[in-house]
């Protein structure tokens, strides 16, 4: 009898321990193995921008070199202050020809000027001058507001004249200049999204551009990217007060403390309001969450020109995009949808 029970456990311990080896070979044979991250810092289009991404098929180095390659083709095409860009030959030649590429991101960047009222204005540049923004060497002083003036005469995207058939941009106006800073940017977040995607769909990370992040895929595939909110009145550029999560998409932050000076004790930043000339004083940090990095990075700027009061915040919705808006007293005015952000999915 005992020898009968001994002979039986032996069985079920032999079952039991069979079952475990089957179960340990199917999570080794069918289980993905876990994304293993890459990461890489480039400094262009005036900023650092990170790329984080795990390969699916692809190893993920290779992604990042997909990467590197896009985002120096885009600084050196779009850059104002490269030699040979596109910016910098219309801006001295008054006239360029562009490819589809080109044609695609001037139209964009004139029809979000229409669609601000003049708020985003790729025509800033000669007030941008002024203020010694448009370049990181750049001397950094508060101008006369006769300079102003004058240069406030050659400040309006309506100065830009698209030829969609030859293909030719132009400049209506002696001394207008332009700069896509404002939305170039989010244009290559989104393009190195898509070149990852192409080559590897199952890809996941995030591209992060001074503050302006897309998401390539969910974090290991499943969990959404925690995001914080920079507190735009502390020094401390870790100390957040908010936080979003993404599992897909892109967010854009536009704060007063990403490029300024302070002169006689008073901040003067780089985002300027193209109808008066001056640092746009009305919003201290304006957060918009949209499909597309490209339009997170324009609505971010067009939002911070027109302010925290701005009555018309939800009617931007139209365009998909959510924002979050914080005033210079710390107010806070956000869209309708923008809360959905807040929970983890
Ligand atoms: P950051 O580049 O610091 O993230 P933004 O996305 O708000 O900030 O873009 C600011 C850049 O856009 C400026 O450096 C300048 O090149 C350009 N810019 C400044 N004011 C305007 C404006 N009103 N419309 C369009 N572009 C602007
Ligand atoms: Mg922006």
């Amino acid at each position: 009898m005992r020898q009968k029970n001994m002979h039986s456990l032996r069985v079920y311990l032999y079952i039991a321990a069979l079952g475990v080896g089957v179960l340990l070979l199917s999570l080794l044979l069918f289980s993905k193995p876990t994304p293993v991250y890459e990461e890489k810092e480039f400094p262009v289009l005036g900023t650092i921008v990170r790329v984080k991404v795990a390969g699916d098929k692809v190893s993920s180095n290779v992604l990042l070199n997909t990467a590197e390659q896009e985002l120096y083709r885009l600084h050196n095409k779009f850059s104002p202050n490269v030699e040979g860009s596109i910016i910098q030959k219309l801006n001295t030649d008054r006239k360029v020809e562009v490819d589809e590429e080109g044609l695609f991101l001037f139209q964009a960047a004139y029809n979000y000027s229409v669609i601000t009222g003049g708020a985003f204005d790729p025509t800033v540049r000669p007030i941008l001058k002024l203020w010694g923004f448009d370049d990181i060497n750049s001397t950094k002083k508060v101008p006369t507001q006769e300079e102003i003036n004058r240069a406030l005469e050659n400040v309006d995207y309506r100065f830009i004249k698209i030829d969609e058939e030859k293909r030719e941009i132009s400049l209506l106006k002696d001394g207008v200049e332009v700069d896509l800073g404002g939305i170039a940017k989010g244009y290559a977040i989104d393009l190195v999204i898509q070149k990852i995607k192409e080559i590897d769909p199952g890809a996941t990370g995030f591209v992060d551009a001074g503050g302006d992040i897309g998401i390539i895929g969910p974090k290991f595939g499943e969990l959404a990217w925690v995001i914080g909110i920079r507190d735009p009145f502390s020094q401390d550029a870790l100390k957040s007060i908010d936080t979003i999560y993404l599992t897909s998409g892109a967010v854009a932050t536009s704060g007063d403390y990403e490029r300024f000076f302070i002169e006689d004790g008073k901040k003067y930043h780089h985002i300027l309001d193209p109808e008066d000339g001056y640092p746009a004083e009305n919003a201290s940090s304006v957060t918009v969450i949209a499909e597309k990095a490209m339009i997170a990075d324009v609505f971010s700027t067009a939002l911070f020109v027109l302010g925290y009061d701005n009555p018309a915040l939800d009617y931007f919705t139209d365009f998909g995009i959510q924002a979050l808006v914080i005033s210079p007293t710390g107010e806070s005015t956000e869209t309708s949808g923008f809360d959905y952000f807040r929970e983890k999915m």
